[in-house]
């Protein structure tokens, strides 16, 4: 079939679920990807739910909430569309900080804030010093998981799904848009870009850029030493089952460059040992690189770009916490219903009025 209700470019986690939300609200649906879907940051990603990041900016709360909502009952469809697990890895985060935030109340502190013997409980052996850790409750799960079953769910609910199809070019009319695309020209009646770090491709002026991260999972032999996720600014260590602990990340600005740099994981790994010591008798047992989708003020860009086209990019270092509530306020907003949540701080419009482009500047 060469036309659909809505066409989306792009199958992360954030063109699946708004494809996932579109098709239960009535609508038939085609997702085109230049690779296989869910092959890039979705799956590059750590998988933590990181809502309740302190480091996080307060814009992202509204949406990081919905989506938490939203969770549960995604990742059961999912499961249940795919016939696959996506099981929760983690349910809570130790998160070591500088300063507590001044957002903290005296009785957040007291439930929060953990003592040296409270860190080593949960994280036994962690070299605490000149950190304060707060225990935060929140998931993660394995974005491999989630790429494994994302895409055959959305087969199974009757999406339409062209892997090694890229979108070149797309053309707004009055009574829907024209999608050029590798397999010949393509028609629906709107059109979602959700292509991460390469939306400028399909839109020049979208200001988004890929933030390259390296990764590593290391073997540590022995028994699961540890079940929580230890988190500081600079690296992260993350429990994958059986003798495995995930470890990122760098952030680094250097365009789609694919190469894993040897002393980047290197150091990576380094700052993971400072942190939780036991991990020195750790091997390395995989390394990767991803591409987040980088806004130029970091938060996401989710707005309707034209009569019949949207946008929604930039998601950064939280696509994977706020993929199932971005499905679900752009699905209202396609079908014309009014999105559950202010999406403001996410629309377009706020880059012509930031002081770096205005011209008073
Ligand atoms: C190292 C790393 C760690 C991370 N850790 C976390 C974490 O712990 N928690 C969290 O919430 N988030 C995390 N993230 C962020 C998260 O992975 C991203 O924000 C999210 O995956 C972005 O999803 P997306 O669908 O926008 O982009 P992508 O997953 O990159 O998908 C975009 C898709 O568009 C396709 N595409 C591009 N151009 C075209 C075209 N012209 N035509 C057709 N298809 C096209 C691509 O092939 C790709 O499949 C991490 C990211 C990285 C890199």
């Amino acid at each position: 079939m060469n036309s659909a209700d809505v066409a989306i470019a792009g199958a992360g986690i954030i063109g699946l679920t708004s494809a996932l939300e579109l098709k239960d609200a009535g609508c038939n649906v085609t997702v085109f990807d230049q690779g296989e879907a869910m092959s890039e940051a979705s799956r590059a990603a750590a998988g933590m739910l990181a809502g309740a990041d302190p480091e996080n900016p307060t814009e992202l709360r509204e949406l990081a909430k919905l989506s938490l909502a939203c969770y549960p009952g995604f990742l059961a469809r999912v499961e249940d569309l795919s016939a696959k697990r996506i099981p929760i890895r983690t349910t809570t985060t130790v998160q070591g900080v500088k300063h507590l935030p001044a957002t903290l109340d005296h009785a957040t502190i007291l439930r929060t804030v953990l003592s040296e013997r409270e860190v080593n409980a949960r994280a036994p052996g962690a070299n605490t010093a000149g950190w304060k850790f707060l225990l935060l409750e929140e998931q993660s799960i394995d974005a491999w998981d989630l790429a494994e079953a994302l895409p055959a769910a959305a087969r199974a609910a009757g999406i339409e799904l062209r892997e090694n199809t890229s979108v070149f070019t797309v053309r707004g009319g009055t009574s829907g848009v024209d999608i050029v695309t590798a397999d010949g020209t393509f028609s629906a009646g709107s059109f979602l870009n959700a292509t991460g770090a390469w939306a400028p491709s399909l839109d020049r002026s979208l200001p988004v850029a890929p933030r390259k991260g390296h990764m590593l999972t290391t073997e540590l032999p022995g028994e699961l030493q540890m079940h929580c996720v230890l988190r500081t600014a600079s690296v992260y260590i993350i429990p994958r089952g059986a003798t495995r602990y995930t470890i990122g990340s760098t952030l680094e600005d250097a365009g789609f460059d694919r190469n894993v740099d040897p002393r980047l994981i290197h150091d990576l790994f380094s700052r993971a040992v400072d942190l939780w010591p036991p991990l020195r008798d750790a091997n390395i047992a995989e390394t990767w690189v991803g591409f987040r989708p980088g806004s130029e003020d970091g938060l996401p860009i989710i707005d309707q770009t034209s009569e019949r086209c949207w946008v929604a990019t930039g998601h950064f270092r939280n696509g994977i916490l706020l993929g199932p509530g971005t499905g679900r306020v752009l699905s209202q907003w396609i079908v014309g219903r009014e999105p559950e949540i202010d999406l403001s701080p996410f629309r377009c419009g706020r880059f012509a009025l930031s002081p770096a482009l205005s011209p008073a500047s």
